[in-house]
């Protein structure tokens, strides 16, 4: 495999990434982030274990890197995602590891934040020759599966002349991220589980027009839950394989695969999921909680800080503690350890195709 660019990857280069994922058996950690705290520690987990990496982007995390006080939330969501992909272009290459941009669920919905994305990114692209992202997310498993698939066609024919990939949503990812989503009460049990034969269908749509990616589920569920209350079955996705493989004659693995709601499912499924070409393993929930519960640490050591300027017994300055450089930064340190964690699990380190 020869080295790429450090910085962020498209194209040719995506793919040439996740060829090299599923060939060396690992996958690449995929953070949900929400600010310039979160993209830096993000690159610094990277950086430091030598580890390819996807940075992305809800679209309430968009719009809360734009700031929560903007007055209109579609506007806000385009502009907050294009502001933090040009703030990773512009530092990642310096983190020496290639990063993957990529945007998370989309609902009908949110069907005009993609567009106006999309725009932006076209503007991008005829500037600097590269996509603004990577990759996008439509989520439409809401909808039925003729009508999923023909929307995601169509995004991907204008996705495609901007060097882009799409990733598309079959079958229910249970639980909810930033407001799509299903109940873990009312989803069916087996729409939780995705069918091969709508696999095929979609591969056979969507792979004569572009690169794409799928998130296939196989009872994995948003959020963290008590043991028991979900039942990972990787097999189906090895399932999904082998029916494309031996239709259209194709090698191993075929598809590329997106593990949803990775935070807190067993080590094994984790590790069994990746032998059947999944790729890419969304983490949130567990990054969120390293970040808060870091905070809350440095909050319970230096408790006087967050209530006093000056100690009111003994007149002691809290400037050094309560400077928002000191607890920001344990955040960012709890959750660049905890994707220490995720980056050994998906086996992604030390594995960086950048050459540096
Ligand atoms: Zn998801």
């Amino acid at each position: 495999m020869t080295g790429m660019k450090s910085g962020v990857v498209f194209g040719d280069d995506y793919k040439a990434l996740l060829a090299a994922c599923k060939g060396g058996a690992y996958a690449l950690p995929a953070v949900n982030v929400v600010g310039t705290n979160s993209v830096n520690a993000v690159l610094e987990a990277a950086a430091r274990n030598k580890s390819d990496i996807i940075v992305q982007l809800s679209n309430g995390g968009a719009q809360f890197f734009a700031g929560q006080g903007m007055a209109d939330g579609n506007t806000a969501k385009i502009m907050g995602a294009v502001a933090a992909a040009q703030h990773v272009h512009l530092l990642a290459e310096y983190y020496g590891v290639c990063v993957v941009l990529h945007t998370d669920h989309a609902n009908r919905k949110l069907l005009p934040w993609i567009d106006g994305l999309i725009a932006k990114g076209e503007r991008y692209y005829k500037a600097n020759g590269k996509p603004l992202y990577t990759s996008h997310m439509l989520d439409l498993s809401e909808e039925p599966l003729e009508d999923n698939l023909s929307i995601c066609a169509d995004y991907l024919k204008r996705m495609v002349p901007l060097d882009m990939s799409l990733e598309i949503e079959l079958g229910v990812t249970g639980g909810e991220e930033d407001g799509v989503g299903h109940d873990l009460d009312e989803t069916d049990n087996a729409k939780l589980y995705t069918q091969p034969d709508e696999v095929l269908r979609a591969y056979e749509k969507l792979s004569p027009i572009g690169h794409f990616s799928v998130a296939a589920s196989f009872g994995n569920v948003h959020g963290v839950y008590k043991p028991g209350n979900v039942q990972l079955r990787p097999e189906i996705l090895k399932g999904s394989q082998d029916l494309v493989s031996s239709t259209h004659g194709t090698g191993n693995n075929p598809l590329d695969l997106v593990f949803h709601g990775g935070s807190g499912s067993e080590k094994a499924k984790i590790e069994e999921a990746i032998g059947y070409g999944v790729f890419k393993m969304n983490i949130d929930t567990d990054t969120q909680f390293a970040f808060a519960n870091a905070v809350g640490g440095y909050v319970d050591k230096n408790p006087k800080a967050f209530k006093f300027q000056i100690d009111p017994d003994d007149d002691t300055p809290y400037k050094s503690k309560y400077d928002p450089r000191k607890w920001l930064r344990a955040g960012e340190l709890g959750l660049a350890e905890r994707l220490d964690e995720a980056i050994r699990d998906l086996r992604s380190g030390g594995k960086s195709l950048a050459m540096n």
